[in-house]
């Protein structure tokens, strides 16, 4: 059977885009991504970067409020939503409940990797593997790529071990969680991200350790500018965090940073760390049949339209987008893209 729309990646770009195709009586497929021990390291799990998070207070219609009664009628018991205790809704909740919606609209769902694909003929053609050597072929009319990116880490183990305890690499997520409040923070990166999030946290933190690696920002002036003029951001230059300090129960409690030029290192006591060393877009799968940035994103070659270099092929959501990144964003060109590919489909004649 071929497939009219495929979609492949299970973040709020996916799930728009699926919610969107599937009332559209496109009946999509969507191949979310393998639930294997190679994709938990690398931070692909499927549903993306938001199931790493915790609360997610900026995605309009979810105030804060306890809506476990919400979250509990609404995804299904076999998900294994923890239950929810907090204040608002939570990245998983959130992204159970659009994966549920696409599905009550009669979206079908692979629990895989696409570890091959081949855009060179119509119907597309993929396959996929789930991750422990058991998958399937897959034939598509239309694709859209919905991937996202992944946020760089240093690769420290006890960075690994501090994930969502203290650990982060989005301070717009998580920044003004209570356990970052008043406290000392530090902030890994010398880029644009860099600057944002250790400006940004200030608004919560009592100070932000910046640690650059080197003697000078790569960021824009006026941001490092801004940067250079807040009192509560102590800038480490010329340094590296050797590790991340902390214990189960309180999650990180401080950092040990190495000056590099003296080899001298400190440890200060801080509540957060968050790496702000750049993104990576999940985009290596296409072995370069899809024009790409030179960060390696994809490239929407048409302004105000999701369509890439493949007639056919659309892309969503972070995998195009190094600027925005947040989940409403995603959604929304999720949304664009399955409507793209309903007209594109229409126009052909194969709708
Ligand atoms: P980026 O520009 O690639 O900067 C990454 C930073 O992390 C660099 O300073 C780099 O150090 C450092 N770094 C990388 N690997 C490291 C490692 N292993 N250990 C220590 N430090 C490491 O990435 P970005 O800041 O995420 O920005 C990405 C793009 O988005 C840029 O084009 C940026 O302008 C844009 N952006 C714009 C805004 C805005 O305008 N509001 C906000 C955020 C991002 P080196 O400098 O030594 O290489």
């Amino acid at each position: 059977m071929t497939e009219r729309v495929v979609i492949i990646g299970s973040g709020p770009a996916g799930w728009a885009a699926a919610i969107y195709a599937s009332r559209a009586n496109l009946q999509p497929l969507v191949i979310e991504g393998a639930q294997s021990e190679e994709n938990r390291i690398k931070g692909t799990l499927p549903l993306g970067q938001l199931a790493l998070t915790t609360e997610v207070e900026n995605y309009p219609g979810f105030p804060s409020g306890n809506l476990a009664a919400y979250v509990g009628s609404a995804v299904k018991p076999e998900r294994g939503l923890a239950d929810h205790t907090g204040h608002g809704i939570t990245g998983p909740e959130l992204l159970e409940l659009m994966r549920q919606q696409a599905v009550n609209f009669g979206t079908r769902i692979i629990t895989q990797d696409v570890v091959d694909i081949d855009l060179s003929q119509h119907p597309f053609k993929m396959k996929t593997d789930d991750g422990y050597g058991t998958g399937q072929e897959v034939e598509a009319l239309a694709v859209i790529i919905a991937t996202g990116a992944r946020a760089n880490y240093l690769g420290l183990p006890s960075e690994e071990s501090f994930k969502n305890n203290g650990v982060s690499a989005c301070a717009v997520c998580d920044g003004a969680l209570p356990r970052f409040r008043g406290k000392p923070l530090v902030v890994v990166g010398g880029g644009d991200s860099a600057m944002e999030e250790a400006t940004y946290l200030t608004h919560f933190a009592s100070q932000v350790h910046l640690v650059h690696r080197r003697d000078s920002f790569r960021a824009s002036k006026i941001m490092s500018d801004r940067v250079l003029a807040n009192p509560k951001i102590n800038v480490k230059w010329n340094s590296v965090v050797e590790e991340v300090l902390g214990n189960e129960k309180q999650g990180v409690t401080g950092v040990r940073i190495k000056n590099i030029k003296d080899n001298s290192s400190e440890e200060h006591l801080v509540s957060g760390y968050f790496a702000a060393i750049g993104h990576t877009p999940n985009t290596d799968f296409l072995k370069g049949q899809l024009k790409l940035t030179d960060k390696k994103y994809l490239v929407w070659t048409t302004p105000q339209r999701t369509f890439t270099s493949v007639e056919g092929v659309f892309a969503a959501g972070d995998v195009a987008d190094d600027y925005y990144r947040q989940a409403i964003t995603a959604a929304g060109t999720g949304c664009m893209a399955a409507l793209d590919a309903e007209r594109w489909l229409a126009a052909k004649n194969l709708h």
